[in-house]
């Protein structure tokens, strides 16, 4: 045994005991699976192998699968919910008239038999016993007859018969850019247990959750076509298509008709892939030697587009590897498909036509999520802001490091959308399961928006040096975890000091809302008197920014008291007097600046508008 590998296991074993210690446990799926598409009538057929590892103290009697295909019949809940939601989805329904009014149609009501999507399983064994299924709607359950014990495994196999349907939403065939086929949610896919139980949600609308493990997938297709996706190509040197070695010429046998393509993809919680007959491949080297690969079509009016995010692809990973973490896998692919961007395994698919700012906005946004989702994988459907949130976060960060000139505040827009969903009475506590919001829209600007802002706005409670740290720090210690909100919280808690639980409940827990509002400047003497008041149910500490009629510049900075924490000086250049701390409950405070009234200019809550103040009106005060 070499020492390295020696010390390796130690470091994995005094890792998994300290997981152990503080009660963590996750399960682990390794997926086997042989799949062979008909091309012609967009059919599969398949088998799979799942060993699948207890590591909970419950005894499983039950195991609950994601058939997702069958959500796209007429009938369905998904069709049900693009019917019943005022604002559903554009990509899901068509604009119809019916007399003067225009209507909006689910596109899954009418699809035929053969445009539908579904997932039979033929043939389930566990441990080579047969077992009865249950199909319900996207959700396949077993009874087992053997139960799983705790920490034990098991080995399930079962034969699967699928159809891609017509792309209504995220996977599918012929999408509006002609990619022949989106595989996205298509394989009979284990549903997670965690600490919270079973999440064998249906597949209404809304995100996933899935068990960390690896899969190991053999496609076999027509020979003509060109695959993306999850994992590393085994067998690259036979398949050629731009993944051979650059000293390999690929000479296939003669009458070859399918090529069987063999992924490997280890620690992931998916498996995703693509496949047309005219995609352009680049491979690009990016930071740490990772492969990123480009798959798009070979269409003349998009390929300076692509060519041109190439490299600033390897400038954003870059980035985020120095801002959260490296990533970990070898590999990354950003392949035109779906209907939008979404994020898998190792890779993207993303529509591909837009224009050039467009396709940079996704793909930078896309890749964040491979850290935000396939390296720390929350539950989407219950913590959907702690992916889209932090992604948006980090991917503002990164187009502003790319872009020439820098915003003093990148994440404005958050904010402002965040401003707009309170302002519509819609808005809905981020505790809302993604599918349970009553529109589309406020369930995006949760989750996207007022996700950001939760880290942006942290920047204000601890100072922008202490997220940059809490963000490396929760990559650390919940990389190919299932982090909780919490978690987060309890980070930032950690490298701050400061006590944080307050605004994990107040911000994603309810609707409550931050105005803080100037609402005095009195002349006093020859010093000024200043009332403060609080109107919205959020704490927050206080930055004030005083502007004189000189020129000069002052701040005063007043702690909130349940935060038990002081603040760094977030500009040293401008001298900053830290006042007695503010108690929530107490609803004005007052202070004295010790200059007239008459040599103040202006003075200012939160200059750079980092609070999620809903009424800026009273934020500021000027001298007349
Ligand atoms: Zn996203």
């Amino acid at each position: 045994m070499k020492k390295s590998l020696l010390i390796l296991l130690i470091v994995a074993g005094f890792e998994t005991l300290l997981a152990q210690s503080s009660g963590y446990w996750q399960q682990q799926a390794d997926y086997k699976m042989n799949v062979t598409m008909d091309v012609k009538n967009f059919q599969y057929k398949g088998d799979q192998e799942l060993v699948y590892t207890n590591n909970s103290s419950d005894t499983l009697k039950r195991v609950f699968y994601h058939l997702y295909p069958n959500a796209f019949q007429p009938g369905s809940e998904m069709d049900a919910r693009i019917q019943s939601i005022k604002d559903p989805d554009a990509r899901m329904v068509n604009k119809i008239k019916v007399g003067e009014k225009e209507v909006k149609e689910s596109r899954i009501k009418n699809l035929k038999p053969d445009e539908i999507g579904y997932l039979s399983i033929l043939n389930f064994k566990q441990n080579g016993v047969s077992l009865a299924t249950k199909t319900v709607g996207t959700i396949l359950e077993v009874t087992l007859k053997k139960p799983i014990l705790p920490h034990s495994q098991t080995t399930f196999t079962l034969d699967f018969e699928g159809q891609v349907p017509i792309q209504i939403r995220r996977s599918g065939r012929n999408n509006k850019e002609g990619i022949a086929l989106s595989m996205a949610q298509w394989y009979p896919k284990i549903a997670e247990f965690d600490f919270e139980g079973w999440h064998a949600d249906p597949y209404i609308a809304r995100e996933f959750h899935g068990v960390w493990g690896s899969f190991d997938v053999k496609i076999t297709i027509d020979s003509d076509y060109v695959l993306g996706g999850s994992g590393y190509l085994q067998n690259k040197n036979e398949i050629g298509h731009g993944y051979q070695d650059s000293e390999i010429k690929v000479v296939y046998p003669k009458n070859t008709k399918t090529l069987t393509w063999h992924f490997i993809a280890p620690m992931v919680h998916d498996f995703a892939w693509a496949a047309d007959k005219n995609y352009i491949h680049d491979v690009v080297k990016g930071p740490n030697n990772v492969d990123l690969h480009f798959l798009y079509k070979n269409n003349p009016s998009v390929i300076e587009n692509w060519k041109k995010i190439e490299p600033l692809m390897v400038e954003v990973m870059d980035f985020y590897n120095k801002t959260v973490g490296d990533y970990p896998y070898k590999q990354y692919s950003f392949i035109q498909g779906g209907d939008g961007g979404m994020e898998y395994a190792m890779c993207t698919l993303m529509l591909g036509n837009g224009t050039a700012e467009g396709i940079l906005g996704t793909a930078t946004h896309e890749l964040g999520h491979s850290w935000f989702q396939h390296v720390l994988a929350s539950n989407e459907s219950k913590h959907p802001w702690m992916d889209e949130g932090f992604t948006s976060y980090i991917e503002d960060l990164a187009l502003n490091e790319i872009a020439n000139s820098k915003a003093i505040n990148p994440f404005e827009s958050a904010y402002n959308a965040y401003y707009k969903l309170v302002e519509s009475g819609k808005e809905q506590s981020q505790t809302t399961q993604a599918d349970r919001y009553d529109e589309n829209k406020p369930y995006s600007v949760s989750s996207y928006s007022k996700g950001e802002v939760f880290l942006a706005q942290l920047e204000y409670l601890i100072g922008k040096e202490n997220v940059a740290k809490t963000l490396k720090r929760y990559f650390h210690e919940f990389k190919f975890k299932h982090p909780t909100p919490n978690d987060i919280k309890r980070t930032a808690e950690r490298v701050s000091g400061a006590n944080l639980d307050w605004y994990l409940s107040d911000w994603t827990q309810t609707t409550n809302t931050i105005d803080y509002g100037i609402k005095e400047v009195a002349e006093n003497g020859d010093k000024t008197a200043i009332t403060l008041e609080r109107i919205g149910r959020i704490p927050m500490p206080m930055d004030l920014l005083v502007e004189y009629a000189d020129g000069t510049k002052e701040r005063f900075y007043i702690p909130l008291r349940m935060m038990s924490f002081e603040k760094e000086n977030p500009n040293p250049e401008i001298k900053r007097t830290t006042l007695t701390d503010w108690a929530w409950a107490i609803p004005t405070y007052n202070f004295t600046i010790s200059k007239s009234k008459s040599t103040i200019k202006k003075i200012i809550i939160d200059p750079i508008g980092l609070m999620a103040d809903v009424k800026k009106e009273n934020n500021s005060y000027e001298v007349k």
